[in-house]
């Protein structure tokens, strides 16, 4: 097989990034973190104090950084940023970056560059099978109830010292998955073609088991011990 990408795509603290992670791991492969790479730029944006509502300005500050990306860390020039993305308040303002087309053009082309390099990869996002990779050989949906997918982010906010209600981030969840819904351009929604996996209840083990034979159904070149 000449190139294999899996999509996982869903709605907000569905698991994605801990799940494509470990799928990413089973096969050997890297993962992309596209809600990173949305992530990196609304921190640079509001380092900068620019009108995160401009998109002019806001590509204006993407010229004039370096932005790198790797499976463990974001970069904006030499500086390592990886936890203060995950800060809620770059989480609230994330939704003016991805609303704009002329943004999410110019992320989708980083995302297609990364393809050139990587012949076999898994990538999480929103729009990662709909319209970063149409043609992507496996596509995931994952879903699950949000009040556990508010769970799951107090859990994790809790582990790096951060407290928060979980009313509060219920409907930051789901505001969330609004305004990733109704965009225009690159809205969340599962591809034609994708497989949907409800992950309410699951463990991540079963995820990645569910996700994995997925994968092997549609791909099976990618477990070649399986099929010599
Ligand atoms: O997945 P994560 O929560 O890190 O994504 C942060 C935000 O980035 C999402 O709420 C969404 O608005 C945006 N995003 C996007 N398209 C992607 C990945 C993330 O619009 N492919």
């Amino acid at each position: 097989m000449s190139q294999a990408i899996i999509t996982i795509d869903g709605p907000a603290a569905s698991g994605k990034s801990t799940v494509a992670k470990r799928v990413a791991q089973a096969l050997g492969c890297v993962f992309l973190d596209t809600g990173a790479m949305y992530r990196t730029v609304t921190l640079a944006c509001m380092t900068a104090g620019i009108d995160l509502r401009d998109p002019e300005a806001v590509l204006r500050v993407m010229d004039s950084h370096t932005f790198e990306f790797d499976q463990v860390s974001a970069k904006i020039d030499d500086q390592t940023v990886s936890e203060a993305i995950r800060d809620p308040k770059v989480t609230d303002h994330v939704k003016f970056i991805a609303g704009a087309p002329t943004i999410r053009g110019r992320l989708v082309e980083m995302q297609r560059r990364f393809a050139e390099t990587h012949p076999v990869f898994v990538t999480e996002g929103r729009d990662q099978g709909t319209v970063a990779f149409p043609n992507a050989q496996v596509k995931i949906f994952l879903t699950a109830d949000p009040v556990e997918r508010a769970k799951r982010r107090l859990a994790e906010l809790q582990a790096r010292g951060l407290d928060q209600d979980l009313d509060s981030l219920v409907q930051a969840v789901n505001d969330r998955d609004r305004s990733d819904e109704q965009r225009d351009t690159g809205p969340l929604k599962a591809a034609h073609d994708a497989r949907l996996v409800d992950t309410t209840g699951l463990t991540v083990d079963g995820v990645v088991d569910l996700i994995l034979g997925h994968v092997r159904d549609l791909c099976p070149a990618l477990f070649p011990s399986e099929t010599a």
